[in-house]
């Protein structure tokens, strides 16, 4: 079914999203602002659930929960890029699945992930398939030490990445990767991490909100300043990339492209570092500092409606609430100007993502009086 030939749809209807975790929670809710109603398929139950009409707790290979899923909706869509190939692809002969499942298998493996961006002309780390200890010794050779092994598939948050650095023995690292296929990349020596969200509509319509500049602790997102500090001509740049990847793709929906800026003595230059399929943790900051939130974005692309305007609304910040700093919620609720986002998670394991807090200061009036 290519995205051209779909009817858009009206109120009253109904998304199927995959997966039950924060990011369906939040497209829940603003498919219900929308006056659409959603049906969360997932393995286990998880705070999404909490938001929707309707779902089904079934496994991703459960072939007649699927249909029956299928069945029940009018759009599929999804909050993780691991969905399993046969899932994507079962559910796409029955119903319209956004972002298609292309885009999805793509952004599944890094080594494909990094040769269709190079397609396109856009500049990534060095890399190299690494399938054995040869592979890996002849990829140091290539780009040096320091350098990153990753796994292909089912990486994030840092799992799945070793760094190696001179005098590392490379057999010792492999084997921590337990056979499973990587790649090697070559170190980039970055200033900033920075990621566009951008939304792409079934018509082809376009819309980036302003670039993000992200900030790790333990490899996961801990804070999120938008607009990202980069010189206009990197910003417009960052933006351009996520557009070729969106139209190469015939991507619809809501997707993230991470990036490492890089400053020296020739300038500033971007480096993709990879593509999320789906509404991203960086975006988070939109719900209160666009006027159309990420989530709401990517409603309205799939449900084939026109997109939202992505205006930042001043100066914002985003953090994360991980692992017990949700506890200090009633703080953060005294706090004037604090929105405070609490995922409804029972239980604040260790580096588990719990909520999420948002500043914004409003732009001072540029313009000219009336
Ligand atoms: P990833 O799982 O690819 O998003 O990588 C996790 C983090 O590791 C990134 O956010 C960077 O901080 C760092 N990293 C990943 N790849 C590279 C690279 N090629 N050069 C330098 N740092 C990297």
């Amino acid at each position: 079914m290519t995205a051209k030939a779909l009817s858009p749809l009206s109120p009253g209807d109904t998304i199927g999203i995959l997966g039950s975790g924060q990011l369906g929670r939040m497209l829940a809710m603003a498919a219900a602002q929308l006056g659409l109603q959603t049906h969360i398929y997932c393995p286990e139950r998880g705070p999404a659930l909490d938001v929707s009409a309707f779902h089904t707790c079934a496994g991703y290979d459960d072939d007649a929960a699927l249909a029956g899923f299928a069945a029940s909706v009018r759009r599929v869509t999804y909050e993780f890029e691991n969905v399993p190939a046969h899932t994507a692809e079962f559910l796409a002969a029955r119903a319209p699945v956004h972002p298609n499942p292309r885009a999805l298998t793509t952004a599944q493996d890094r080594l494909h992930e990094k040769t269709f961006i190079n397609s396109l002309g856009i500049a990534t780390a060095p890399f190299a398939p690494v399938d054995g200890i040869d592979d890996l010794r002849a990829a140091v050779a290539r780009f040096g030490l320091p350098a990153i092994l990753k796994t292909r598939r089912m990486g994030y948050d840092g799992k799945g990445q070793a760094m190696i650095r001179p005098g590392d023995d490379l057999g010792e690292v492999l084997a921590q990767f337990g056979g499973q296929r990587a790649i090697l990349e070559g170190f980039v020596p970055f200033t900033r991490e920075i990621s566009v969200i951008a939304a792409r509509g079934e018509d082809g319509a376009f819309a980036a909100f302003d670039l993000n500049e992200n900030e790790h602790a333990n490899h996961i997102l801990s804070v999120t300043r938008a607009p990202a500090d980069v010189s206009p001509q990197s910003a417009q740049n960052a933006i351009a990339m996520a557009h070729r990847i969106a139209d190469a793709l015939d991507y619809v929906g809501v997707l993230a492209v991470e990036m490492f800026l890089v400053i020296d003595s020739s300038g500033e230059r971007l480096i993709v570092n990879e593509i999320a399929p789906r509404v991203h943790n960086s975006g988070h900051w939109t719900i209160d500092g666009a006027e159309t939130s990420q989530f709401e974005q990517h409603i309205r692309a799939i449900a084939g409606w026109p997109l939202g305007a992505p205006t930042i609304r001043g100066r914002v910040e985003m953090r994360n609430l991980i692992g017990a700093e949700v506890d200090g919620w009633r703080a953060l609720l005294a706090e004037p100007g604090m929105h405070v986002h609490l995922y409804g998670k029972h239980e604040a394991r260790e580096g588990r993502k719990m909520g999420h807090v948002t500043r914004v200061w409003p732009q001072a009036f540029s313009g000219k009086a009336p």
